[in-house]
């Protein structure tokens, strides 16, 4: 039975809000006519109340069966127009002409209180770029991906969204057999570097620009007043890179797989695949299984943002200018203004870690010290970062500082500590202000992956939901206390740690 005949096809198609589908009416090359696979007995995991309401959409009274049948893709709501994007990308050096979307779907865009949206099926079957995938997603990647970008929006750092997850009914081979699922991501757009590079692979200038021309209405239209409207749109992406993977850096956050087609040109964390928070800090640190050579470990970040950026302005360089001997320079002179600002932003963000509210020189020095002192100590990043906040309250009374505790070496950290201690003196700021200060900057509770593990683990073993409801409930609210939540601040057992996360595959 085709899908057109099933009974659901015949009901009415819910209207959930007002699509306007800017990006399938880009030209041909852009994107496929896609239809999302029949999910056998869609049921809802979760669903985003609070960004359903940012997004505008009218979702009241709306059961939740009906949302399963939605969110799987079984339903296509009114006005969508499902498709997949073309796009190309460098894989861990290597470049890879075609890539898209070989499982998600674009349903369409809605334009909220925060401007435009994509709202995007991840794992609802395969389209024309699926090559030899199926497609889907499994369980795991998609609790993973809806713990991690919710917990990074609270935590303020531009990402993707989840709106919803669904169980398909259907299973989902990888090395065993899995439940599939369904999430719904909401992004600015799915516009990646590759995207570009899909254009330039073929010699497209004439596409460049017309992406270029979208993208610059779309998420950057005061670049489109500039005397140079795509160096200005090129100035713009660097930007938000720069303060991206600074952010990034301050949380102790590492993507895993920064190939040129997981970076967004809006400036958002995209693709939560082998991603992971450190829980022990260390600057050489790697979750992801398939990355052998350490290409995108942690400190490596910054600099392969600032890698793919050059990828970026290859494709640019037709539109920088006419002259192509010309262009090469300006791209370079542009791109050189990437560490700097990265720099400027990273420094900035540690400052209101370590409770400071003036700027100084040797800030820097002082960021660099602590970080080297807790690799040497193995000190847990989030944990160190918090604790801070208590020694700013006990330090005239107590000798010892409590943050000292979780050092291999407190001595190491004691010393580093005194510095810190003289330099916050320079500052007037009563102890208990500069502390609730600090507990803004500092989260208490990130999504530590061996609870992450554990959720997944209770939902394929004992189809049990409620430790992701829990975990969600917690990893959203990062700077609060949560009082009885304990356990979800704290770092592995030896036993527990998790040593890789794998794709979202
Ligand atoms: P990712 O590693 O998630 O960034 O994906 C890289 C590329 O592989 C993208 O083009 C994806 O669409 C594609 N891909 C990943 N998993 C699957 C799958 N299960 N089926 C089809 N294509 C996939
Ligand atoms: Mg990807």
């Amino acid at each position: 039975m085709t899908k057109a005949m099933t009974l659901e096809a015949l009901s009415e198609a819910p209207a959930i809000g007002r699509f306007d589908n800017s990006y399938a009416r880009l030209p041909a090359g852009f994107h496929v006519a896609a239809e999302p696979a029949r999910a056998a007995r869609p049921r809802l995991v979760a669903f985003n109340r609070g960004l359903a309401d940012e997004l505008g959409l009218d979702v009241e009274g709306v059961d939740d069966a009906t949302l399963a049948s939605i969110f799987s893709g079984n339903l296509i709501p009114q006005g969508a127009q499902p498709v997949a994007l073309a796009y190309a990308g460098h894989q861990f050096g290597s470049f890879v002409p075609q890539l898209g979307d070989g499982r998600a779907i674009l349903l369409g865009e809605v334009v909220g209180a925060k401007g435009r949206r994509d709202i995007q099926l991840k794992g609802a079957g395969p389209t024309h770029f699926s090559r030899r995938g199926d497609g889907l997603a499994a369980i795991g990647p998609v609790l993973r991906e809806y713990l991690v970008s919710e917990a990074m929006a609270a935590l303020g750092v531009p990402t993707t969204r989840s709106l919803a997850a669904v169980t398909t009914g259907n299973p989902v081979y990888r090395e065993t057999r899995l439940p599939g699922a369904v999430v719904t991501r909401v992004a600015a757009s799915h516009i990646r570097v590759g995207t570009f590079q899909f254009f330039a692979a073929r010699s497209d200038v004439g596409a460049i620009r017309t992406l270029a021309d979208y993208v610059i209405e779309r998420h950057f239209p005061e670049a489109g007043t500039a005397a140079n409207r795509y160096l200005a749109l090129y100035q713009a992406v660097i930007a938000r890179q720069a303060a991206l993977i600074a952010r990034w850096m301050q949380l102790g956050f590492i993507h895993g797989v920064m190939n040129t087609d997981n970076m967004a040109i809006s400036g958002e964390t995209i693709d939560y695949g082998p991603c992971a928070f450190m829980d022990e800090y260390h600057p050489a640190k790697v979750f992801s299984s398939i990355d052998a050579h350490g290409r995108y470990a942690f400190s490596n970040q910054p600099h392969i943002a600032q890698w793919n950026l050059a990828r970026l302005a290859e494709c640019l360089l037709p539109l920088l200018h006419d002259d192509p001997e010309q262009a090469v320079p300006v791209a370079q002179t542009t791109l050189s203004r990437f560490m700097p600002q990265f720099e400027e932003k990273l420094v900035e963000g540690f400052r209101a870690k370590l409770g400071l509210v003036t700027a100084r020189d040797e800030d820097k020095a002082l960021v660099k010290g602590l970080l080297e002192t807790m690799a040497a100590g193995g000190a847990d990043f989030t944990l160190t970062f918090r604790k801070l906040a208590e020694d700013v309250v006990l330090s005239p009374k107590e000798a010892a500082l409590s943050t000292g505790r979780l050092f291999a070496d407190p001595a190491g950290f004691d010393a580093w500590a005194r510095l810190w201690l003289e330099r916050l003196a320079m500052e007037d700021v009563p102890a208990e202000a500069r502390a609730a200060l600090m507990n803004r900057a500092n989260p208490k509770f990130i999504p530590r992956n061996h609870l992450i593990e554990e959720v997944i683990a209770a939902a394929i073993e004992r189809d049990d939901f409620g430790p992701f409801h829990e975990m969600l409930a917690v990893v959203t609210r990062p700077y609060d206390e949560q009082p009885g939540m304990e356990r979800y601040a704290e770092p592995p057992q030896p036993d527990e740690r998790v040593l890789q996360t794998f794709c979202g595959t």
